[in-house]
């Protein structure tokens, strides 16, 4: 019989449908380092001072309960994030991070036959949602790492869905402001869905991520998610925010115990705990403002950021390959973001003062040894 396997036609094996082969798996930030305990992991935005004590608490008085079937229509959560953001609670929809309302969105809006919009250096899942979907991604220019309105407007065709966007985005940093994104949503044709992705929104005063103009529309839904200033990316929780009717169709394809007891219960804990939000915004502030201009005195610049990171620029890939291997030797992760079509970059996440320091001090030895 050897060998029999080898002979049968390759149709006999399951096929999945076409195009989930060309989908290129998400590249997560890395976490260890050759057996290092003192790795400084800033590779994937993650909150330097790790989950609320509110959250914490809430996840472990839910041991007791964990063989009860979580609620399937999420109302705590929903009105917990209604109260805080002044929302109605009835256009919410909670997902796995906000990574599964992405997926939602494609699933509902995109497949076979449609084509979904993200730009030049948009984030990842994007494509890989788009594409799950059976939809085709079509990618538009961005001009200097900042989205433009027009060139997502040039990228739009009878069989555009759906438009993704980041505001801030990753890994750029950089920003719209609330005029252009009201010209898009407006100049948009009435069948396309404008994803407004709020991940970074809590970095920036006064933001609301989008959500005024979702009231005022019916083709904007907004994203955002609890794995950044609320520090429980492990969690796995977020939400959407959009028109009623849309809501109602993301509800049809998500699975009704998408998220358990403990994750509805911890982030309704801390989307409750304004000072710990108060408290992570002022920090990254300040932090970001200290890195960025701490870089740029030895040569390294950067956009300005909305974010907790900065994308550092260096002269090309080779001087950013070589500042990253010495970002190694001292203990410190952060993301190439080649992938994202920016070889010439390294994304940092803002740490905590004293991780800011241990970049910087890390980025002059790179500098020393250059000479
Ligand atoms: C981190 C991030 C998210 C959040 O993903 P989750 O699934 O909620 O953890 C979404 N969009 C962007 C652009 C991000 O950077």
């Amino acid at each position: 019989m050897l060998g029999a396997a080898k002979d049968l036609p390759m149709t006999e094996t399951p096929v999945p449908r076409a195009g989930i082969d060309r989908i290129a798996l998400y590249q997560g930030g890395e976490s260890r380092l050759g057996g290092r305990s003192d790795v400084l992991k800033l590779s994937s935005n993650e909150n330097p001072f790790g989950a609320p004590e509110s959250a914490r608490a809430a996840w472990a008085d839910l041991a007791g309960e964990l063989h009860r079937y979580p609620s399937a229509g999420h109302a705590g959560l929903r009105h917990a994030i209604a109260e805080v953001h002044d929302l109605n609670p009835d256009r919410i929809i909670c997902g796995a991070g906000s990574d599964e309302v992405i997926s939602f969105l494609c699933q509902a809006y995109g497949g076979e036959g449609t084509e979904v919009i993200h730009t030049e250096h948009g984030f990842s899942m994007y494509r890989i949602s788009a594409m799950a979907s059976g939809a085709v991604p079509v990618e538009v220019p961005e001009a200097e790492r900042q989205v433009t309105v027009d060139c997502i407007l040039d990228g739009i065709t009878d069989r555009t869905r759906l438009v993704f966007l980041a505001n801030p985005a990753n890994p750029t940093g950089t920003m719209i402001g609330a005029s252009e994104v009201s010209r898009l949503a407006e100049a948009l044709p009435s069948r396309v869905l404008l994803v407004l992705d709020g991940a970074y929104a809590e970095y920036v005063e006064g933001f609301d991520g989008g959500a005024t103009l979702v009231e005022a529309r019916e083709n904007v839904v907004m994203t955002r998610t609890f794995s950044k200033i609320y520090g429980l990316g492990g969690l796995r929780v977020g939400w959407g925010y959009g028109p009623a009717h849309v809501i109602d169709n993301l509800n049809r394809v998500r699975g009704p115990f998408n998220l358990s007891t403990v994750q509805l219960s911890a982030a309704t804990a801390a989307v409750r705990d304004r000072n710990w939000a108060k408290r992570c915004f002022k920090e990254n502030a300040a932090c970001r403002e200290w890195l960025s201009r701490s870089l740029a005195e030895v040569g390294v610049l950067s956009d300005p950021s909305s974010a907790n990171f900065i994308l550092a620029r260096f002269r090309d890939q080779e001087e950013a390959n070589a500042c990253d291997a010495v970002f190694r030797e001292d203990g410190i992760l952060v993301r190439n973001v080649r992938g994202y079509k920016l070889p010439d970059c390294l994304r940092i996440t803002v740490g905590s003062e004293s991780d800011c320091r241990r970049v910087v001090e890390s980025v002059r030895r790179f500098r020393e040894i250059q000479r």
